[in-house]
């Protein structure tokens, strides 16, 4: 019934994109938000923003961020359920980073209902530990507000240094440091990966080959989501 709506407002869509540090979900979110006309919704980002913007927040979450550790719940989970709460969300979001403990799985669950949605679909892009390192400390972003994406040896941009989509410099992320990002990494297989077994659980999980071009990811992914709307 996809593109058919008569009577009532077609649902909200909330997609979930769930994978380690590195796997591309950031890359893919954008080009799936677009897609499906969705809110991306990414709480890397939102805490960045805070932190350029130095709010309380922002200064709450760098201590936890410049070590690549995770922020407490309470706080990301607030700033979340915020985020998705707002008019521009009304279609729906595509999630990036969050939930990534059990107890954020729980609170979106809480947060969604409230907002009449579910999550209908996670999308677990699968990448090995050895893969992850290689593109983490390679990566490159863009300063502009779409915080675009870069690898230099397998997305880079046109021009180097400068972002294809608004012209903004590209810098390395002080967290995509090598000393960083295995605490990052360790962080995920022990507080996020549990998440993959509670979404395959309640049926909601499809599970896509990371390591391939992103081209070929991107396809994959927009079949898995086509798929729930039907
Ligand atoms: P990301 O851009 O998703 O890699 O996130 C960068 C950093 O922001 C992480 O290393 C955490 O310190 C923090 N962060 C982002 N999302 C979350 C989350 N869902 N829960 C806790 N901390 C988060």
């Amino acid at each position: 019934m996809a593109g058919s709506s008569t009577s009532a407002q077609t649902a909200a869509l909330y997609l979930v994109l769930l994978g380690a540090p590195g796997a591309g979900k950031g890359t893919q979110a954008q080009v799936l938000s677009q897609k499906f006309g969705l809110l991306h919704v990414s709480s890397g980002d939102l805490f960045r923003d805070n932190l350029k913007r130095e709010t309380e927040l922002g200064k709450l979450a760098q201590t936890y961020m410049t070590r690549g550790e995770l922020v407490p719940d309470d706080v990301t989970i607030k700033m979340v359920a915020e985020r998705l709460g707002r008019p521009d969300g009304a279609a729906g979001a595509m999630l990036d980073g969050f939930p990534r403990t059990p107890a954020q799985a729980a609170a979106l669950e809480t947060t969604l209902v409230a907002l009449g949605g579910k999550v209908n679909l996670v999308l677990y892009i699968k990448v090995s530990p050895e893969a992850l390192m290689e593109r983490l400390t390679g990566r490159w972003t863009c300063r502009g507000a779409g915080a675009h994406v870069y690898h230099m040896k397998h997305n880079p941009p046109r021009q180097p240094g400068v972002c294809d989509v608004d012209g903004t410099e590209l810098y390395q992320r002080d967290d995509d440091m090598p000393e960083k990002v295995s605490t990052r990494v360790g962080e995920y297989l022990t507080k996020t990966s549990p998440l993959i077994e509670y979404y395959r659980g309640r049926g909601r999980l499809a599970e896509i080959d990371g390591e391939r071009p992103i081209e070929l990811v991107t396809k994959d992914l927009f079949a898995a989501v086509e798929a729930v709307r039907r």
